[in-house]
């Protein structure tokens, strides 16, 4: 594989490419500037793709946009190598009405969304730039683009929708995020719901005996957090949010929780998620059959239902769980081709490559589905990912781009140069 970026790194073409990239250097930092501006929280990208499609129609290339506002434009080769989708995430985890402004630090540039994955974003333009002024000719195909979905309740939904639309002849997946000099080559899979709890609600004192759904919340997770998972493959659960209930004084209507589990593999993701829903179902049946057995209440109490009222013991609470998230687990093995050449093309360019076998990513989706996938960095480095401080260093942006281009080349094959290293899937 070395010989295959020696081959590259030393061709006019790729002299040519790699002159563009550096020459483009303000036109990157320009487009990354102004793309970041666009607020784009998941699920409300479309603004952001209008605009990154222009920006890609602008270039002379033609675009693809999908169902859900993926973007894309597809570089067709020479025939009969591997396809390749190498794609960055349009949207952030900022909500709309986040106020964005870049913020000058020297050389320096912050903003939220920033990093992440606004500068791979803008990276995909620069690289196609690269491709039009060097007029390479790849042997296979590449998919190149911003897709939706990545970041928090977006659930890879881009992604997904991608690989609905294209159910086989994708040999290879990129994803360029924030993972400099480092391959994520597994996806931690989760499960992420809704668990709400309905009564019909009441006085705290006058319909004492009706059971009551912030009680049934609580039983549901004590037991929850009794639930055992294994240490390996790394599997866990947390409530992150709880809400419910009116007043003090009153037996709540309503209440819920915010429930994720995840794992690393996709048999104990399911397992734990199998323990947990018996959990919850088991905590209702417990707070309503803990109030039928004292149904007799009703005839003793001063506060009795009234004339065609029901005892309070049949008021039962009811369970909706409404599931928000589902990230596929996965796993590959780490000396399959793709993998290798992109370590590789680090190695080639001195780095050592930092190998992460699970993180939750939208190479989640291809890696589930059995086609090849990775998570990896761009140029330059940023910092505060998720936080409003979020900041962008551009040194080494160009090479860090650079080092994209030829990943892809190697990848692809070169018309007159090189054979693909991305094999195609049977
Ligand atoms: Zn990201």
């Amino acid at each position: 594989m070395k010989k295959t970026y020696e081959i590259l790194h030393n061709s006019d073409v790729m002299k040519k490419a790699k002159d563009a990239i550096f020459a483009d250097r303000d036109n990157t930092i320009a487009q990354h500037k102004a793309l970041v501006l666009v607020p784009a929280f998941s699920r409300h990208e479309e603004k952001r793709a209008d605009f990154y499609q222009q920006l890609m129609e602008a270039e002379g290339f033609e675009s693809v946009r999908d169902e859900v506002n993926n973007v894309y434009t597809v570089i067709k080769g020479e025939g009969n190598g591997p396809t390749l989708y190498f794609t960055a995430h349009l949207d952030t985890v900022f909500p709309m009405d986040t106020p964005l402004e870049i913020k000058m630090n020297g050389e320096k540039y912050a903003c939220p969304g920033i990093g992440d994955d606004t500068a791979a974003l803008s990276q995909t333009l620069t690289l196609l730039r690269a491709i039009k002024a060097s007029g390479i000719r790849f042997k296979g195909d590449l998919i190149i683009g911003g897709n939706v979905g990545e970041e928090g309740l977006g659930d890879l939904y881009g992604v997904k929708q991608f690989f609905k639309d294209h159910p086989s002849g994708i040999d290879g997946f990129i994803s360029v995020d924030g993972f400099p000099h480092s391959i994520v080559y597994g996806g931690t899979g989760s499960y992420r719901y809704e668990v709400k709890f309905h009564g019909a609600g009441g006085h705290s004192m006058a319909d004492f005996g009706m059971p009551n759904p912030v009680h049934a919340m609580g039983r549901a997770i004590a037991k929850i957090s009794d639930v055992k998972v294994p240490y390996e493959p790394w599997t866990t659960f947390s409530c992150g949010v709880v809400e419910g209930g009116t007043s003090i004084n009153s037996i709540a209507h309503d209440c819920k929780f915010l429930l994720d589990i995840r794992s690393d593999s996709k048999e104990c993701l399911d397992k734990a998620n199998e323990e947990i829903m018996a959990c919850i179902r088991a905590a209702v049946e417990e707070e309503n059959a803990r109030w039928a057995a004292e149904r007799d209440r009703d005839e003793k109490s001063p506060y009795k239902p009234g004339p065609g009222q029901l005892p309070h013991a049949d008021r039962t609470v009811s369970l909706e769980i409404v599931q928000v998230g589902n990230r596929p687990a996965g796993s590959q093995p780490v000396d399959l081709p793709l993998i290798r050449a992109c370590a590789a093309d680090y190695e080639f360019f001195g780095y050592e490559t930092g190998y992460i076998p699970a993180s939750s990513t939208d190479s989640n989706v291809p890696i589930s589905l059995g086609v090849p996938g990775v998570t990896l960095g761009g140029g330059g480095t940023s910092t505060g990912a998720h936080s409003l401080a979020e900041e962008f260093d551009p040194t080494g942006l160009e090479q860090g781009v650079y080092e994209l281009f030829i990943l892809i080349a190697a990848l692809l094959g070169v018309e007159g140069l090189t054979d693909p290293l991305l094999p195609k899937l049977a």
